[in-house]
């Protein structure tokens, strides 16, 4: 064995996962074809729950201060996100090749070594092992790993090689996006509808602009020279009338609507994360976040299991929680893409959707959806609110001082906050000590509501989702065993 653990491709996904392996003590190599980082702006910023979990880990002061707007759209039409409870439309303005440099970082400083200019090639898993075939600068190799994940993007290597279903819609449209400087443009709220397609653009800082251009009607092109701002330009004043030739591209790229998913998240010793396992129109800024909960999902799950405390099941889960999540997202970047791509035979779809979205509990639902915070995963039986939940932050007061939900969350393990002044529960998670951490702490100004009253402790995972809530003592022992496999010792009360 090289590593327990390989991951391919050092974007968002494959960083935050080597990061969290890391967290959780397993020692990983990760690899990407890519010399040094692409530097694409790509994404620009992350949606409220990807937030939290930038938070849970300590991450946000890095990104500076964060604009972030409680003002959206869902598919061009507007939406006030503040409608759901710490809902906002993300953080924005943030260029995915900054938030890739900040994860790289905090990846390196956990002992994560990105080897540059390796490319996967194929693979062959045994059962007991993964052996990966890598072009790099010595020429081709060939690694071992226990497992094997596949974060390296759409046109996933990974994927293929280890025979992964990907079925899905092929590209009907070809799309531009363009950063430019020295045009000095008006902002174009997304969905602005011209004759023959949509446009956008948003000031990025410094005179540059963010561009997007849909023309209907143009499927994507075979090409054998990249593409050039030519084209874009002659796109944009083809739809506004504008000439934008004479700007200066910092960037040029097209997406499509493609959209397709993994149908099983593992196959074996191999599994995909980000990208790799779903692809879809970057419609609401979903794709690098999505990319990035699948990586904290997997990462303590992959750790557990390689340093052999997992219980049975727990990297299965993966798959159980992360696929639907996917589902979810292509449904609702499918369903925005037809809202504000289509000609004028969906106005009239627009018009009922715009009056739906008028009633809080609507825009309730899609704010929760396009946020990430609607999320619930199946942690097992109960009703407390919280189950299954991310944990909200509050402020917590213990015998050492201040401290919140989401501080304790920074070293990547499990977390048991103990709200009572006794210590039966205490007695009863320290077997678990190795893997959980026990903070003893009570609610510091409840407001009104909070899921927190009459909650006498809670269990959470190590990506922040609630395993357990008590009051029902009795059913701790049991969420611990589910989620943190066999304590190690068994303490007599
Ligand atoms: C034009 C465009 C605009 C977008 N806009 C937004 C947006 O506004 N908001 C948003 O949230 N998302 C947006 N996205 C989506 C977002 O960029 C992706 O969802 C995100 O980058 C996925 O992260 P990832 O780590 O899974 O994959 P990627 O970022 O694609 O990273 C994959 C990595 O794997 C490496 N790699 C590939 N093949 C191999 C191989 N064989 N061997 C080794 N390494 C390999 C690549 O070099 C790359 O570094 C946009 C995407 C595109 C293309």
């Amino acid at each position: 064995m090289d590593a327990p653990v390989i991951v391919v491709g050092a974007g968002p996904s494959g960083l935050v996962l080597a990061a969290e392996l890391r967290l959780g003590g397993v020692e990983v190599i990760a690899l990407d074809t890519l010399e040094k980082p692409s530097g694409e702006s790509r994404g620009l910023g992350f949606t409220a729950r990807t937030m939290e979990l930038f938070d849970q880990r300590g991450l946000l002061p890095r990104f500076g201060d964060i604009e972030t707007s409680a003002l959206g759209h869902f598919g061009g039409i507007p939406l006030d996100y503040s409608v759901l409870e710490g809902a906002h439309f993300g953080a924005r303005g943030v260029p995915q090749a900054r938030i890739e440099t900040i994860l790289g970082e905090w990846a390196a400083e956990l002992g994560v070594e990105v080897r540059r200019g390796w490319e996967a090639v194929g693979l062959s898993d045994d059962g007991e092992g993964v052996d990966l075939e890598v072009d790099g600068p010595q020429g081709r190799r060939r690694l071992r790993g226990r497992y094997l994940v596949g974060c390296d993007g759409g046109r996933s290597t990974v994927r293929r090689a280890a025979g992964f279903d990907f079925p899905g819609t092929d590209a009907t449209i070809e799309m531009f996006l363009a950063d430019v400087a020295g045009c000095d443009l008006r902002a174009r709220q997304i969905g602005e509808k011209r004759p023959g397609g949509m446009v956008m653009s948003a000031p990025l800082g410094d005179g540059v602009d963010r561009i997007i251009v849909c023309e209907r009607g143009t499927p994507p092109k075979r090409r054998t020279e990249p593409l050039g701002f030519a084209e874009v330009a002659d796109a944009w004043e083809r739809l506004t009338g504008e000439d934008i030739h004479g700007g200066n591209a910092l960037w040029v790229s097209s997406f499509s609507d493609a959209t397709r998913q993994a149908t099983e998240y593992r196959r074996g010793s191999v599994l995909l994360a980000g990208d790799a396992a779903h692809t879809h129109l970057p419609a609401g800024g979903q794709g690098l976040s999505v990319s990035v909960q699948d990586a904290m999902n997997l990462g303590w799950k992959l750790a557990a299991t390689v340093r052999g405390w997992a219980p049975p099941g727990l990297l299965d889960t993966y798959h159980t929680e992360r696929h639907p999540v996917g589902v979810r997202v292509l449904m609702n970047t499918q369903a925005q893409g037809l809202l504000y791509l289509s000609g004028a035979e969906v106005e009239p779809l627009r018009n009922v959707f715009a009056e739906l979205m008028e009633f809080p509990e609507v825009g309730r639902h899609l704010a929760g959806m396009v946020s990430g915070l609607d999320l619930r995963y199946d942690v097992g039986a109960g009703d407390h609110a919280l189950l299954g939940r991310r944990i909200p932050s509050q402020e917590l007061v213990g015998a050492g001082g201040k401290t919140t939900t989401i501080e304790p969350l920074h070293e990547g393990r499990g977390v048991l906050f103990d709200f009572t002044d006794g210590a039966d529960l205490r007695r009863a998670a320290a077997p678990w000590s190795d893997r959980i951490q026990i903070v003893p702490a009570l609610p510091h100004e409840l407001p009104a509501g909070s899921p927190f009253a009459e909650t006498t402790a809670v269990l959470v995972r190590p990506d922040g989702y609630v395993a357990w809530a008590g009051p029902d003592g009795d059913a701790l022992s049991a969420a611990l065993n589910r989620w943190f496999g066999s304590p190690v010792t068994t303490i007599s009360a």
